[in-house]
């Protein structure tokens, strides 16, 4: 049986970047909801004791769209909601060269992650990944794909399905992100993915 994970902080601890019934509806209704329809999917089957990057992996060789959909959804939230916390921007370092190296600045960098969470259409995710070739890189994932299938280091997630921002946004997504990426991002974690295999780490 999946389960959603604790999280680190309260609901109100996000505000007023992210409110407190944002978060409660987010992760207690929405996330947790992902994961009861995972558990009711998989009951009976070969996917009993499986891990959910292995059951994301089988999934999708299976073409099982139904718990396709669920376990990236679980996967992917999980990520997400790990991540967050009041902070400040990051430090010189590693993830900011890198970053310095592969967009021109950290300005420019949240600027294409903005524009590249406005190109998505419908619902779905915005990325930060390091590739096989050690570029960063942003990447669109729609409804509940993972780039875990495609290989690379998944650094960073923001969930821009309207769920994630409608309360405290309304339609307006490029603020939601900005926002998020200006105040609520945990770098530290974020660079402690950059020397990991994120995937493991999260779980
Ligand atoms: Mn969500």
């Amino acid at each position: 049986m999946f389960e959603i994970p604790k999280l680190d902080y309260g609901y109100d601890d996000l505000s007023p970047y992210m409110s407190a019934e944002t978060v409660e509806i987010h992760y207690s209704k929405h996330h947790q909801t992902y994961v009861n329809n995972l558990n009711k999917l998989i009951e009976g089957t070969d996917y009993v004791g499986l891990d959910i990057e292995q059951v994301i992996k089988k999934s999708s060789s299976d073409k099982n769209v139904g718990i396709f959909n669920n376990a990236g959804q679980h996967y992917n939230h999980t990520m997400f909601f790990k991540q967050l916390k009041k902070s400040v921007d990051f430090q010189d370092g590693k993830l900011k060269s890198l970053i310095v190296k592969d967009f021109g600045s950290v300005d420019n960098f949240k600027e294409e992650f903005v524009k590249s969470s406005l190109g998505l259409f419908g619902s779905g995710w915005v990325w930060l990944v390091l590739n096989k070739e050690n570029v960063l890189e942003i990447k669109n994932t729609l409804n509940g794909e993972t780039p875990l299938l495609y290989g690379g280091v998944v650094l960073l997630v923001i969930d821009v399905w309207e769920h994630a921002y409608y309360l405290d946004y309304k339609n307006l997504r490029a603020d939601f992100v900005r926002s998020t990426l200006d105040n609520l991002i945990d770098w530290n974690l974020i660079i402690s993915r950059l020397d990991s295999t994120a995937e493991k780490d999260i779980f």
